[in-house]
């Protein structure tokens, strides 16, 4: 009976390894090249990937919350905008891009922020 039991559990483990290799194999690219490959090519496996999936979109949060804080912080007589993006009173991680650091590009002419980071340029 206790044969019949581990043998079982042999295969489910043997299943879920088996599983797992192929997982990491194709997130790997062992399969040949896969399509969804990032522009600024981070993120080689599958955890990789959603990694800086998330990281993306932390930085469409940030550049969401710069924009509603700089239109606060645009001055309400004039309607100028503010002189930089440290006027905002964020802090200073939201002035940078979290996948690679690069400040965030602000004009003040228009007001317009945006991300330089590579496949963030429509943030
Ligand atoms: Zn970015």
């Amino acid at each position: 009976m206790t044969s019949g039991r581990s043998l079982v559990g042999l295969l489910v483990s043997v299943g879920l390894v088996v599983v797992l290799a192929v997982v990491f194999a194709v997130g790997s690219g062992l399969f040949g090249e896969k399509s969804g490959k990032r522009k600024d090519g981070k993120g080689e496996t599958v955890i990789g990937k959603s990694m800086y999936a998330a990281k993306d979109d932390v930085c469409r949060s940030n550049l969401g919350q710069v924009r509603q804080s700089l239109e606060i912080a645009k001055d309400p007589v004039e309607g100028t905008n503010p002189e930089s993006l440290e006027e905002t009173k964020l802090g200073n991680d939201f002035y940078k891009c979290p996948v690679g650091s690069e400040p965030y590009e602000y004009d003040k002419a228009t007001g317009q922020v945006k991300c330089v980071h590579l496949g963030h340029e429509k943030y």
